[in-house]
C-alpha cells in the first residue's frame, strides 16, 4: 500500500467504490417512493373507485354472499388486482383469496373515515407479510349517498413487492457492472499516470547525473501534460542555475588562486631576499620594502572586489554617501593610478573640466569603480600606449571617461564583459584578473542611478564612460 502505484490505484477507485453504491441506494429509494409506489397507489385508487361504482349499482352483492363472491372474482380478474368487499361494520363480505392469508384488520379510524365518504390510499412495508404493501379503500355509496359498503383493493400476494424486488435486482446488477467498469478504468488511468510519473522521475534522475546532458528535452511534444512541462521547465532552470553557479565557483577559485599567488610569490621572494642579507644594503632594502608595499597595495582592490562579489549574488551593497568635490576627489584618487600607469611605461593624460560640481556619492565605492576601470585600461594597454582620464558636466549629469589605446574589445566580448567572472579570451595574454571588476563597477554605478557604457574598437583601444545624474538646481 506504500507504493506509488497502490496509492494511485486506490485514489482512483476508492471514491467510486463509495459513491456508486451510495448513488444506487439513493436512486432506488427515489424511484421506489417517488415514482413506483405513487404510480401503483394511484392505480389501486382508480381500481377501487371503479369497483365501488360497480358495486353501488348492484345492491344485491351486499345481501347475497355468492353474488358478492362472483362480483369480486370477475372484477379481480378483469382489473388484475385483488378486490375485497367489506360491509359498513367492517366484516368481510367477499374475499376471493381468503385462503391465501389473513388481511390486516381495518382500524376504527380508517373505518370511520371511509364511512364519512373518504377514499384511503396506503403504501407501506408489511412486516407480517414481509412485503411491500399497497392498498386503496373506497366507500360504496347508494343513490342517497349513504355508505352501503367498502371496496378494498390490495396486494396480498406481494406482486408489488416482487415488482420492486426485480427492479432492485436490476439496479444491483447495474451498480456492480458500473463498479467493475469504474475500477477497471481507475486501474488503467492510475497505471497511465504512474508510467508518466516514472518518466518524470527518470528524466529528473538523468538531469541530476553530472555526466549527462543537463536539460530535459522535448518539452514541446504534444503529449506532454502542461503540469509536467512546468515541472520540467523548473527542473531545467534549477539544473542550469546549479551548473552555472558550479562553474562560477570553479572559475572564481581558479582566478582567486591565480590572483593571490602572484603578489604572494613576489612578497615571499622579497622576504627571502631580505633574509639572505639584502636588509644590510639600505638602498636594496628600501626597494624591496617598496616592492612589498606595492604588492600589498595591489591586493587591496582584489579584496574590495571580492567583498563586493556578495552584492552580485543579490545582496545589495550599502552606500555611504557624502558630498564630494568631484574635481579634487578625482585628482586625489588618480595620483596612485598615474604612478602605476607611468611605471608600466604608459603615457598618462588627465583632463578634468574646472567646473566639476560637488556631488553626493559613496567615495570609497566610487574609488573602487574608477580603480577597476583605470586598472583595466593599464592592464590591457601594451607598453607605449596612453591612458586618458577626462571628466566634465553636461546638462543634468556629470561624466567621467577612461580611455586607453589597448587591445580593445570585440563586439561579442562587449555583450559579456559586464557578467561576473567573465574574462575575454584575448585578455588571458595579460596578467590574470578576476573577471569581477566591470560587473562590480556597473553595479555600484547603477546603485548611484548612473550608467556605464563602453565604446571600443578592436586593436585600437577602449573608452569607458560613466555618467551620474546631477540633482536639479534648487
Ligand atoms: P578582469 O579582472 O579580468 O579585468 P573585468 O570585469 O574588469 O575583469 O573585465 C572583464 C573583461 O573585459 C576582461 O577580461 C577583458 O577581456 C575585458 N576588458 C575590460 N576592460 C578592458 C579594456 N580597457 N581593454 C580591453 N579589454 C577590457
Amino acid at each position: 500500500m506504500n507504493s506509488l502505484r497502490a496509492r494511485l490505484i486506490l485514489s482512483h477507485i476508492l471514491p467510486q467504490l463509495i459513491i456508486l453504491p451510495l448513488l444506487a441506494i439513493i436512486l432506488a429509494y427515489v424511484i421506489e417512493t417517488q415514482f413506483l409506489l405513487t404510480d401503483l397507489a394511484n392505480n389501486f385508487k382508480s381500481v377501487a373507485l371503479l369497483a365501488a361504482q360497480n358495486a353501488a349499482v348492484q345492491p344485491t352483492v351486499w345481501q347475497d354472499s355468492t353474488r358478492a363472491e362472483e362480483f369480486v372474482r370477475l372484477l379481480s380478474s378483469s382489473q388484475k388486482r385483488e378486490i375485497i368487499l367489506i360491509k359498513p361494520n367492517g366484516e368481510v363480505q367477499a374475499d376471493p383469496l381468503a385462503d391465501m392469508g389473513p388481511l390486516t384488520q381495518l382500524q376504527p379510524d380508517d373505518l370511520a373515515a371511509l364511512l364519512s365518504g373518504q377514499t384511503l390510499v396506503r403504501s407501506q412495508y408489511n412486516f407480517d407479510l414481509n412485503a411491500m404493501h399497497v392498498e386503496a379503500l373506497a366507500p360504496v355509496l347508494d343513490s342517497r349517498q349513504v355508505v352501503i359498503g367498502i371496496v378494498r383493493v390490495t396486494d396480498r400476494l406481494g406482486n408489488v413487492y416482487q415488482n420492486i424486488q426485480s427492479i432492485r435486482n436490476l439496479e444491483i446488477i447495474a451498480t456492480l457492472l458500473a463498479l467493475l467498469i469504474a475500477v477497471a478504468m481507475g486501474i488503467w488511468l492510475a497505471r497511465r499516470l504512474e508510467i508518466r510519473l516514472q518518466g518524470v522521475m527518470t528524466a529528473i534522475e538523468k538531469v541530476a547525473n553530472p555526466d549527462s546532458p543537463y536539460q530535459i528535452q522535448g518539452l514541446q511534444a504534444s503529449h506532454m501534460l502542461p503540469e509536467f512541462v512546468r515541472l520540467f521547465t523548473a527542473v531545467n532552470e534549477l539544473s542550469s542555475r546549479l551548473r552555472s553557479s558550479e562553474e562560477a565557483r570553479k572559475k572564481l577559485l581558479a582566478n582567486l588562486v591565480h590572483e593571490v599567488a602572484r603578489p604572494l610569490g613576489a612578497l615571499q621572494a622579497a622576504v627571502h631576499a631580505l633574509q639572505r642579507g639584502a636588509a644590510d644594503d639600505t638602498a636594496l632594502r628600501n626597494d624591496l620594502l617598496q616592492g612589498m608595499d606595492d604588492q600589498i597595495e595591489r591586493l587591496k582592490p582584489l579584496l574590495d572586489n571580492l567583498a563586493s562579489l556578495y552584492a552580485l549574488s543579490g545582496h545589495p551593497i550599502e552606500l555611504h554617501k557624502e558630498e564630494v568635490n568631484l574635481g579634487k576627489w578625482l585628482l586625489d584618487i588618480l595620483v596612485t593610478w598615474q604612478a602605476a600607469a607611468q611605471a608600466r611605461g604608459l603615457e598618462w593624460r588627465c583632463n578634468l573640466q574646472s567646473n566639476l560640481p560637488i556631488i553626493s556619492i559613496d567615495p570609497d565605492r566610487m574609488a573602487q569603480v574608477i580603480g577597476n576601470l583605470v586598472s583595466n585600461a593599464i592592464q590591457y594597454t601594451p607598453d607605449g600606449g596612453h591612458i586618458q582620464v577626462t571628466a566634465g558636466v553636461e546638462s543634468d549629469q556629470v561624466w567621467i571617461s577612461i580611455e586607453d589605446t589597448g587591445i580593445g574589445i570585440t563586439p561579442e566580448e562587449r555583450l559579456r564583459i559586464f557578467e561576473p567572472l567573465y574574462r575575454g579570451s584575448r585578455a588571458r595574454r595579460f596578467p590574470q584578473g578576476m573577471g569581477l571588476g566591470l560587473a562590480i563597477a556597473d553595479e555600484i554605478i547603477r546603485l548611484h542611478s548612473g550608467t556605464l557604457e563602453v565604446n571600443s574598437e578592436e586593436g585600437r583601444g577602449s573608452c569607458f564612460i560613466l555618467r551620474l545624474p546631477l540633482p536639479p538646481p534648487s
